[in-house]
């Protein structure tokens, strides 16, 4: 991706912080106590590797807030991972969970792999290994993790049962996005692309343009990206592009996501997909449609490609897509978006949920889930909607009034202890 030394991601999450707090008239010293994560932690994972070698692995868990509630937020296995993003992705998630109002603060984990290039055997002995460091600080009512990028059910079933293991009894809420069969909730894998789908049809219906036929691209077609697809798919939108990290299709009149979604499960790529011509990550982003899903990694709209989008609305399904800059290009071409702390706020609303079914041992049905999730996701955009035109300014610094008002609320009541 481009633009990622230019704009390292710590720095742009304390900006907006920072930003949203000055405009709110925020007392300094909860500023100065929001500027700074309440703890990080790097940790060496010495891990078996199956030629019988041994290497150690870095990760990272850093815990930003927990003045709302326990430290909430994923884990991500990528070559690229540094401290700088996980702290950036906690202070995110802080705001993330403020946004739609659940009671959770923020945390987020990393470690520096290539899951791609290892077996399964050594993906669980890192991941073990990883929890075992962890341990006296996650917990139900401490730090939950979750799936990120290439992070699965399967990981979070390793990290239940480390943690576990150790404490003597199965502890479901130790982690959510866990299989259903050891407590996990039915419609968390779809819920951050069900909740990005949701925001992008209101977004289309705050600028009426019906969601009947609207073109849609989507730019890392993982977890995320996938399920925002299906979903606008089922409301009736057509989408036309889709990519991963290998490369894109097209399709002028529509491709079937679900079509897409097997292919890259069978090939590993969409790239190649049936009727589709072949187009590059940069061309999807400045195709001319309706919705543009950014759901890969940081910094994918940048001032490189900002001035030739053409879409009416982002629907931010990944953190961080956006930089600054690139937002006022956009800005001023008056394309509407859906920031990432509110268009992907669906999997840790919906990991709530998991949580809550976990301690009361009493689980919903999907539909139950879905219809909470729906009325979470409309009320959370209305409320930010109603903070742009109140304050006169786009989605994004909208919603980080809203977060940053709720979270400096918390911290005020509290008091700085002692
Ligand atoms: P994932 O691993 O399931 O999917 C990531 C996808 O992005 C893959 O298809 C990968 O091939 C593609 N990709 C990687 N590099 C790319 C590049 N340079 N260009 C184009 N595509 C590329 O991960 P995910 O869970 O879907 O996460 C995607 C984004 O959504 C991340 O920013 C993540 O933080 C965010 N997110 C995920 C969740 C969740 O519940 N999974 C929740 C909130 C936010």
């Amino acid at each position: 991706m481009v633009d990622v030394t230019s704009y390292a991601p710590r720095a742009v999450a304390t900006t907006q912080i920072s930003q949203a707090a000055g405009r709110l008239g925020v007392d300094d010293a909860i500023v100065e106590k929001l500027r700074h994560p309440k703890r990080i932690m790097e940790v060496s994972i010495p891990t078996k590797m199956d030629d019988g070698s041994v290497k150690v692995f870095t990760g990272y868990r850093v815990q930003h807030n927990m003045d709302r509630g326990p430290a909430k937020g994923g884990i991500r296995y990528h070559p690229q991972v540094t401290m700088d993003e996980v702290i950036a992705l906690s202070m995110w998630m802080t705001c993330k969970c403020a946004v739609v109002n659940i009671p959770y603060g923020g945390a987020k984990g990393g470690v520096i792999c290539n899951p791609k290039e290892m077996s399964d055997g050594e993906v669980e002995r890192m991941t073990r290994r990883f929890t075992s460091e962890l341990i006296d600080f996650i917990g139900p009512e401490k730090d939950i993790p979750a799936p990120d990028v290439y992070t699965t059910p399967q990981t979070m079933a390793w990290i239940l049962d480390t943690y576990s293991m150790n404490v003597g009894h199965l502890v479901p809420g130790v982690v959510t996005g866990k299989p259903v069969e050891i407590g996990g909730s039915l419609g968390r894998n779809e819920a951050t692309g069900r909740g990005c789908a949701i925001v992008a049809r209101e977004a289309l219906k705050t600028l009426r343009i019906g969601v009947d036929g609207a073109t849609v691209a989507i730019q890392g077609f993982g977890n995320a990206g996938s399920v925002t697809g299906r979903v606008l798919q089922s409301m009736g939108a057509k989408v036309i592009a889709v990519s991963d990290s290998r490369g894109g299709v097209y399709s002028p009149t529509g491709l079937d996501a679900a079509a897409a979604e097997a292919h890259k499960e069978e090939s590993g790529s969409v790239v190649g997909l049936k009727g589709c011509s072949a187009i590059t990550n940069e061309e999807l982003l400045t195709l001319d449609c309706d919705v543009l899903v950014p759901a890969a990694l940081e910094n994918s709209i940048n001032t490189s490609n900002a001035a030739d989008i053409r879409a009416r609305v982002i629907a931010e399904a990944a953190n961080g897509p956006t930089t600054p800059d690139a937002q006022t290009i956009i800005d001023e071409k008056g394309i509407f978006v859906v920031p990432d702390i509110l268009a992907n706020a669906g999997g840790v609303t919906v990991s709530y949920f998991e949580w809550v079914q976990d301690s009361a041992r009493f689980f919903w049905t999907e539909e139950e889930v879905n219809q909470r999730l729906e009325s979470i996701m409309v009320n959370s955009y209305k409320e930010v909607l109603a903070e742009a035109e109140r304050s006169n300014c786009n989605m994004r610094d909208a919603a980080f009034n809203v977060a940053v008002a709720r979270v400096s609320k918390a911290v005020a009541l509290r008091g700085i202890y002692p």
